[in-house]
């Protein structure tokens, strides 16, 4: 799949891209964080949304965690701190995709 990221073809680099998308998985954006942040600079309009789109959704998910920080700092019990993180989960899964 990551081969795609290759093609000439802006439809199939975009595809490949959307992959990477942490609202389809956020380790594997982790993973490839800086192959993300290459494809800002692509030739191809189609591809810069994607990655553009891929930025937006770090920034929420950055704030969402920033929240989920906060919460633990806070000194809640253990089980309220799960909490938090499966709602963190929740809203992942909830996004639409693309
Ligand atoms: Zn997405």
């Amino acid at each position: 799949m990551l081969a795609n990221l290759e093609s000439p073809d802006e439809l199939v680099r975009a595809r490949a891209l959307r992959q990477l998308c942490p609202c389809h998985s956020w380790h594997r954006y982790e993973q490839h964080i800086d192959l993300v942040r290459r494809f800002r600079k692509d030739p191809s309009p189609v591809v810069r949304s994607v990655a553009t789109h891929i930025e937006h959704e770090i920034i929420e998910i950055e704030s969402i965690e920033r929240r989920v920080d906060q919460i633990v700092e806070e000194g809640l019990p253990h089980g309220d701190r799960d909490f938090a993180r499966r709602r963190l989960d929740i809203r992942l899964l909830r996004k639409p995709s693309g």
